[in-house]
């Protein structure tokens, strides 16, 4: 698949219940939902998706942060998927997010930023075959 994009409404956001919202704002910005669960990960499988990031300082508090309740997985399509969604998403910081986007919307620290979003085709490709099934993708 190409045009496509990988996000993941995080735990903070799922559990205090934006994923409506966001979802709304995804699919008012042009993006068609091929697939879409809520799910809980496990430390393993948090640690999994974020292992590109496992020398980093904060990789432990990532992997409790994201198995700490259920996250909403979703393929997403558009054209220029992948770098028009970072730019709705907005920088990674929310502090540092311009006005209107989701992270500057919903997320409350570098951390607990709301949404994730691929950085790249290839990437959006692995994560979204992380999470979903072939018979699940629409
Ligand atoms: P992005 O999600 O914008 O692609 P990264 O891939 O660099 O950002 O980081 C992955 C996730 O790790 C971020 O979305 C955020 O939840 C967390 N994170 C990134 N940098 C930090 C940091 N300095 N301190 C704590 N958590 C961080
Ligand atoms: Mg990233």
């Amino acid at each position: 698949m190409t045009n496509i994009t990988l996000t993941i409404i995080k735990p903070d956001a799922v559990k205090d219940g934006h994923a409506g919202a966001i979802l709304d704002q995804i699919t008012k910005a042009g993006f068609c939902v091929k697939a879409l669960k809520l799910k809980q990960l496990s430390a393993v499988e948090a640690g999994q998706f974020y292992a590109v990031h496992k020398e980093r300082p904060f990789y432990n508090d990532l992997v409790n942060y994201m198995c700490s309740g259920p996250v909403m997985p979703a393929i997403l399509e558009k054209d220029n998927a992948v770098a028009d969604f970072r730019v709705l998403i907005g920088a990674t910081n929310p502090a540092n997010a311009d006005a209107g986007t989701i992270r500057k919307n919903f997320g409350k620290s570098i951390e607990s930023n709301a949404i994730h979003g691929s950085d790249s085709d290839e990437n959006a490709a692995i994560e979204g075959a992380f999470f979903f099934a072939g018979l699940e993708v629409c």
